[in-house]
């Protein structure tokens, strides 16, 4: 539905121009949502303007739903008002003095479009439906709470009945309980209208929890793109494991590989990895491994514990989290259900789980 080739767009910096998106092809599925993850500066709201035509590249080509919208090189530019698509920004730019139904309807009475009044309400009535909102359609703007408000302004997005649908950030001006409630909306009125949609997020649980797939940005670039479930189980990148969250890193070396396991030697003794690539024998890795994967026992039944020391330990609700140092190694050890009972300066052994660690090929300054 949006195929994306080559796209760069370039800021003047303070001595020269800067690549804030730096030549990047995508392709967005139709009915999928798609997610652009990324630390703050890595291009990824450019990228959205560049989709929605509120910007204009210096270079590549963007299509919706396989007609040309923009191509520099080919002196092709359809501007915003002219593109399939509705844009959810994260300001949710509801106009004050306006009830909700008056909000929606505003865009389909001016501009271009001009429909008379009652078609206008009918329209935006259902729009207003599809977010859940229609109990709410005669109350004055300021009356409604932050996550209706941004959810009036996804049904004004949803009244251009778009092919795509773009949200720029539309979670994080709203509190945290909020933001999960209007996520999971947004998700659900995503997949039951089906629209194509890209959603730009700095938020890594954001971003898992409402995507088809995953496309993780750094410095303008991609670094990796994936299933939402393999970008957190097996990223293979190193920029992506540690912007996704994997907190225990180990470096090791690579002592036998096939397609995609490895053993690797690590500092506490030897363990069975799923590996990036088909790392050559004897190269370095970084081994990571989610605190979850990491169990702690007081015993050593297995013979795989590595042994260490308990530092502190956080209560979550739903688990503990336990600091352990083994070796040299501060390592954080996640523990559901059972409360095993460890306080500072316990001895316990760390029992990685088979096959969760991922061995990346370390790159020259520990980032990808
Ligand atoms: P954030 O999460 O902070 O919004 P982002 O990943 O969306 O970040 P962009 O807003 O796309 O990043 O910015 C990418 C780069 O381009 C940044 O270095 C930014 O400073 C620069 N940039 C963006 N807009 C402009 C502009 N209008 N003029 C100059 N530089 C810009």
């Amino acid at each position: 539905m949006i195929e994306v080739r080559g796209l760069t767009k370039r800021y003047p910096g303070r001595t020269v121009l800067r690549n804030a998106v730096d030549g990047i092809d995508l392709d967005v599925p139709e009915g999928k949502l798609v997610t652009l993850l990324g630390p703050s500066g890595c291009g990824k709201t450019t990228t959205l303007r560049l989709i929605a035509g509120l910007e204009k590249p210096d270079d590549g080509r963007i299509s919706i739903g396989g007609t040309l919208m923009c191509a520099p090189s080919e002196g092709v530019y359809v501007g915003v008002h002219h593109r399939p698509i509705g844009v959810v920004f994260q300001s949710y730019a509801v106009w004050p003095h306006m009830t909700a139904v008056q909000n929606v309807m505003f865009p389909l009475r001016s501009g271009q479009k001009k429909l008379p009044k009652p078609e206008a309400r009918r329209r935006a009535m259902e729009a207003l439906e599809m977010v859940g909102l229609a109990e709410y359609a005669d109350r004055p703007a300021p009356a409604l709470s932050g996550g209706q408000q941004q959810r009036i302004s996804l049904a004004r997005a949803l009244t251009r009945e778009p092919e795509v649908l773009l949200l720029d950030e539309p979670l994080s001006n709203l509190d945290a309980g909020l933001r999960d409630r209007v996520r999971d909306e947004i998700r659900a009125v995503q997949q039951r209208l089906g629209i194509t949609t890209v959603f730009v997020t700095h938020d890594q649980d954001e971003a898992l929890a409402v995507s088809d797939e995953v496309i993780v940005m750094d410095h303008g670039r991609i670094v990796e793109r994936g299933l939402a479930q393999d970008i957190y189980a097996w990223p293979r990148e190193e920029f992506t494991a540690r912007f996704m969250g994997i907190s225990n890193s180990l470096p090791g070396t690579v002592t036998s590989a096939d397609r995609d396991m490895a053993e690797i030697d690590l500092a506490h003794g030897r363990l069975r990895c799923l590996a990036s690539g088909t790392p050559a024998v004897g190269s370095r890795v970084n081994v990571f491994i989610r605190p979850e994967s990491l169990v702690l026992s007081r015993k050593d039944p297995s013979g795989r514990g590595w042994k260490g020391t308990v530092e502190f330990s956080i209560y979550h609700g739903d688990c503990w989290d336990y600091h352990v140092r083994v070796g040299d190694t501060l390592l954080r050890s996640r523990m559901y259900r059972e409360k095993i009972g460890l306080a500072h300066g316990d001895p316990v052994f760390v029992v990685p789980e088979q096959e969760t660690a991922i061995a990346i090929t370390e790159t020259p300054e520990g980032t990808a």
